[in-house]
């Protein structure tokens, strides 16, 4: 199975999702645009359809260079997601996850309290690959203090998660809030300028990922 590149910060691996520091937002100038049926949202001045509009929504500019400068472990590059959970690609390796028997698709998800992964959640986290998987919930700080699995049978595209702008001011109306989910048949996407996308899952079958990696070294 074909996989990216890896990339390595201090003896650690990078996920394929995890934006660097040099991969700089690029900032472009936000203008109202009148479309198809008179509908209004936002765009680019210089927009350019096949990368900065998915979904109905006018998508963050973000230079996509792996490796330059360091890693930002908290946050996500906007495309690289927008790839990953599209494509069914694994969130660390960038490999695609449609290799197991029963066609299914391994999620994880950082749980605390062992919560889990329940029918038709909603996540904006790409799947993650088994061996993947089993490294990350020894190196992850997050997952680290508690995390359950789930084996999916198909995403769902739900919408995307971004930042509402006001039809008037055309300013974002939380600039420092949370992404705020939006459905995709919500007019609101019209106005919405996305960082990821989300989608819901189906078919979900908890796992334990103990259990996996002992089938898998069977
Ligand atoms: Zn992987």
């Amino acid at each position: 199975m074909s996989r990216p590149r890896q990339f390595h910060w201090k003896g650690k691996r990078v996920p394929f999702v995890t934006p660097w520091t040099g991969e700089q937002t690029q900032p472009g100038m936000v203008v109202r645009r009148i479309g198809r049926g008179g509908v209004q949202g936002i765009g680019y001045a210089d927009e350019a359809s096949h990368v900065d509009r998915r979904y109905g929504a006018l998508w963050v500019r973000r230079a996509a260079v792996r490796g330059l400068g360091e890693p930002d472990f908290d946050a996500v590059h906007p495309y690289r997601q927008r790839q990953a959970i599209a494509h069914m690609l694994c969130q660390v390796c960038g490999a695609s996850t449609h290799d197991r028997p029963d066609e299914r698709h391994l999620f994880l998800k950082y749980t605390p309290d062992g919560q889990q992964i329940t029918e038709g959640e909603r996540t904006a986290r790409p799947p993650v690959c088994e061996p993947c998987a089993v490294e990350s919930v020894g190196a992850c700080p997050f997952l680290r203090r508690g995390y359950t699995a789930a084996l999916v049978g198909y995403a769902r595209t739900w919408g995307v998660a971004g930042l509402v702008h006001d039809p008037v001011t055309l300013v974002p109306v939380d600039p420092e809030g949370e992404p705020t989910p939006v459905e995709l048949d919500d007019p609101l996407i019209r106005w919405t300028l996305a960082g990821a996308t989300v989608v819901t899952l189906h078919g979900c079958t908890p796992v334990n990922l103990d259990d996996l990696a002992a089938k898998a070294a069977a």
